[in-house]
Order: structure tokens, then sequence, then C-alpha cells
């Protein structure tokens, strides 16, 4: 019954996700549909108008600036989670709706993350509401409530000196940079604050349909870029997108500041050589 299912609600995934809208129509031309298809087509006009605000700290006045000290967390001990609570780091690759599937440098087509979705697996019939939680600790670099197209959004910056020993002898984080995990289409605002320190495994919100979806999932971005980076908002493919929201949103994903990669490769590295099931 699930088998049947499955490659249904896949090609359902594929043109609900957020990496989907046509970059070549005007930014104010107003929402994409869904069904959009992905393009070969950058965006040009903004992908090397970066504002420098948007690189380095500009925290929320708001946010105290003991919030916003990287983090003391000692190195021995840290615990890498599952992005989903009721599913452990082994169980993702039964779950993976729409896999990684990178651009060429500077291009929106194609998918710069992972999608985390089913319908009905094992006795859950559906993954709206699930609990989201942190990957690693680290200090959110972004907060967004419903922009489209990445709805309400989390990331969370998380230093290399933060990472277990296992994740820093992977990702080889180039000196004043920083991972990067964002967290997308959640049901409801983040419970989390712009600056806001987080632990791994702590609660950021639960699986929705916020932005660009159809379908309740989380999409789930890893990617290394300039340490301290913060995004105050994003927004594209929309009418009420202002320029620093469009060029943040650019900045993030067309730039090459954030080269993305593909989030089993933290997840789950030891995939690449386990042997599928039925062979030997
Ligand atoms: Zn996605």
């Amino acid at each position: 019954m699930i088998r049947r299912i499955v490659p249904v609600f896949i090609v359902l995934l594929v043109v609900a996700c957020s990496s989907d809208p046509d970059p070549v129509r005007s930014p104010t031309a107003g929402l994409v549909a869904d069904s959009v298809p992905p393009t070969e087509t950058a965006i040009p006009q903004f992908t090397h108008t970066l504002v420098p605000s948007l690189t380095a700290s500009s925290p929320n006045p708001d946010i105290s600036m003991g919030t916003l000290q990287p983090s003391s967390t000692p190195v021995a001990g840290v615990e890498l989670c599952s992005p989903l609570v009721i599913h452990p780091l082994v169980e993702l690759p039964e779950i993976i709706g729409d896999a990684y599937d990178p651009p060429r440098p500077g291009r929106e087509e194609r998918h710069h993350g992972i999608d985390f979705a089913y319908y009905h697996y094992q006795e859950r019939d559906s993954m709206l509401g699930e609990p989201v939680q942190a990957i690693l600790p680290g200090i959110v670099a972004s907060v967004l409530n419903g922009q489209y197209p990445y709805g309400n959004m989390v990331i969370v910056e998380t230093k290399e000196s933060d990472l277990p020993i296992e994740a820093q002898e992977i990702l080889k984080i180039p000196s004043g940079q920083s991972l990067y995990i964002l967290y997308a289409h959640m049901d409801q605002p983040p419970q989390v604050a712009l600056g806001e320190q987080v632990q791994s495994c702590q609660l950021l919100g639960e699986v929705g349909m916020s932005g660009n979806t159809d379908i309740p999932h989380l999409h789930v971005e890893t990617r290394l870029g300039p340490e301290n980076a913060v995004f105050e908002s994003m927004r594209f493919y929309d009418t009420r997108a202002t320029v620093a929201e469009m060029e943040a949103y650019v900045l993030w994903r067309t730039s090459g500041e954030f080269q993305h990669f593909d989030p089993m490769d933290l997840l789950l590295p030891d995939r690449i050589t386990a042997t599928p099931p039925g062979e030997s």
C-alpha cells in the first residue's frame, strides 16, 4: 500500500517545493504558481548587488548582545540530531520526498536542499505537525514568519568549533566560515528569535505547508558561508518583497557566498558506503 502511493506523492512534491519558481520572471510580477517548473535562468540583476549589512552582523536591536555571542558549548559531546523528533537519523532516507539536486553555480534551478515528506508512513497518517528540532547548536541567523517562498523558516549558524569532530572532518569548513542550516515551510512562526542561542535537539517549530508548497514537508538546506551572517528578512516572487528582502534571498541562494551541499552528507554520511538492501 505504501509503496504504491509514494511515487505519486514524489511527483507532487517536485512541483511544490520552494526551489521551483521561475526566476526569469520579474520579482514584482506577483506570486508564481506552484506548478511552474524550474528553469535554467539565473536571477541577473541582484546576484552581485549585495548589501554589506546583510553579510555582517546586523542584529535586531531588540536582541540583547548577550545572546549574540558565539556558543561556548564544548565540542566534546555535541549531539547531531535528526531534524524531525520522531524520525531518528537512520530513518531519514526512507522519508526523502525530494532529494538534493544541485544547480549550476549561481542558478536558482533544481533543488538546493532536501525535502522530508511522506503520505502515510508506518502508523502515521500525515507529517503535518511533526515537531522540528535543531540538528546542531548555534545562533539563530534568520527567522521568517510566512515570507514567500520559504514560509515560516529558521536559519541557524553553527561555528566550526561547535561541530562534532566527525562533522568537522567531513565538512572541512574554511577559516572565517560557518555552517548554516535552514528549516522551511513550518506550520507556525518559529519558536525562536533572531540572535537566540539554540541547542542540539531544541524545538524550532512543527512541520507545515507555509510558503511555496501544497504539501506538508520539511525543507532543509545546509550551506557554508561567511560567519556571523544575519538575514533579518528574505522574500522573493512576491509583490510585497522589498529590495532588501530580494537581495537577501539572492545572497542566500545564488550569490555563491553561501555554498550549499547535500544535507545528508552531514546527517548520515555513512549512507554513501552502505550496502543497498538486497545486494551483497
Ligand atoms: Zn525542498
